[in-house]
């Protein structure tokens, strides 16, 4: 919602500057249509990024879901229209099923507009539950 271009880089930049933060590589802004959600939503600016951490997976978790507050995002409808939402899709080739917390996302293989951006900045990484390349991913989609 809002300035969506803005919230993206102020996100970024909250994240550039946190501590265990070393570097972060932001793909393009893709615009995409709202999948799932309540009817009449907007169009939705996605982007992948690749950050370099001294954080575990959970304390990383923990940091989007501080920026997101920190950007004003008040957690309502699920899918519905956000200010901003941050989610953690791979970390290196670990496997995580804790309740809080599942990587590589459980749903990112099926979302086009993860997959495009993500694919754009790591198309060769490997997912570690099917072996597959984010690419090979990507183009497997129907
Ligand atoms: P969505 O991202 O599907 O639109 P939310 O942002 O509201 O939904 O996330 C709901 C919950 O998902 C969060 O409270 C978080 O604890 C949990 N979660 C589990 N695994 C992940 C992950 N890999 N990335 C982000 N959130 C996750
Ligand atoms: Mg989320």
């Amino acid at each position: 919602m809002g300035d969506r271009c803005a919230h993206i880089e102020a996100a970024v930049g909250q994240l550039r500057s946190a501590t265990g933060v070393v570097s972060v590589a932001l793909s393009s802004l893709y615009e995409t249509e709202p999948v799932g959600g309540p009817p009449g939503q907007g169009r939705y600016l996605n982007a992948a990024a690749c950050v370099e951490t001294t954080l575990e997976p959970e304390a990383f978790l923990e940091l989007l879901m501080v920026i997101e507050r920190e950007l004003g995002r008040v957690r309502r409808e699920r899918w519905g229209p956000r200010i901003i939402d941050l989610d953690l899709l791979l970390f290196d080739d670990r496997v995580i099923d804790s309740p809080g917390l599942t990587v590589p996302h459980p749903r990112m293989h099926e979302r086009r507009f993860v997959l495009e951006p993500l694919a754009e900045i790591g198309g060769a990484v490997i997912d570690p539950r099917s072996g597959r390349t984010i690419s090979e991913i990507l183009m497997s989609l129907p």
